[in-house]
């Protein structure tokens, strides 16, 4: 399946010069989307994986269904502000400004081996955020898995040593 026709292009979005990525259309779909699914599950089953995190928002849509299949914990990272119960966080520099993710504390065990999934790989400083909570709350990442990869923004250089794979590459 072509999934690439169910990625909208939508030009100076959310500012100008940006081409946004829009996956509305492959949710939309719900073959598309699980073929997706699949396709992050196909690369994944059988390693040796013991949890699943992902930062909101679009990462959720893929790491909820995934650690669904391949039948893993699922751990969500999240802005400041939205998880009730202790946290451990992570501060990052945006392109302007500054920005955090947060965890709970007991989400994962010590030692624990945590696969990674948002839904675009570009130039990767959300994930390698994501990288170092998960690094600060014991854990090993397993690997970071994508949707997409926009390969030009060489955001899977940036997050050596750590693997990527993604489904779809620009
Ligand atoms: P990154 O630059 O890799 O930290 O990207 C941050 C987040 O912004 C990713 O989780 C993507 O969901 C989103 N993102 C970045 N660039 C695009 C794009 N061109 N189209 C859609 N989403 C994007």
């Amino acid at each position: 399946m072509d999934l690439k026709k169910f990625i909208r292009d939508v030009p100076d979005f959310p500012k100008p010069g940006i081409l946004f990525k829009d996956i509305t259309p492959l949710l939309g779909n719900p073959q598309a989307f699980r073929f997706s699914i699949e396709q992050l599950a196909r690369q994944f089953r059988g390693q040796s994986i013991d949890a699943i995190a992902a930062a909101e928002a679009r990462g959720f849509l893929f790491a909820a269904p995934l650690a669904l299949e391949l039948d893993k914990p699922l751990v969500p990272l999240r802005k400041p502000g939205k998880l009730p119960y202790t946290t451990l966080a992570f501060n990052y520099d945006l392109e302007y400004g500054q920005a955090e993710l947060q965890m709970h504390v007991d989400a994962i065990q010590p030692g624990a081996k945590v696969l990674l999934v948002d839904d675009v790989l570009a130039t990767g400083g959300t994930m390698r955020a994501a990288c170092r909570l998960v690094g600060r709350a014991g854990g090993q990442v397993a690997g970071c898995a994508f949707l997409m990869e926009l390969s030009f923004l060489a955001g899977r250089e940036s997050l050596a040593p750590v693997k990527c794979f993604s489904v779809l590459n620009y």
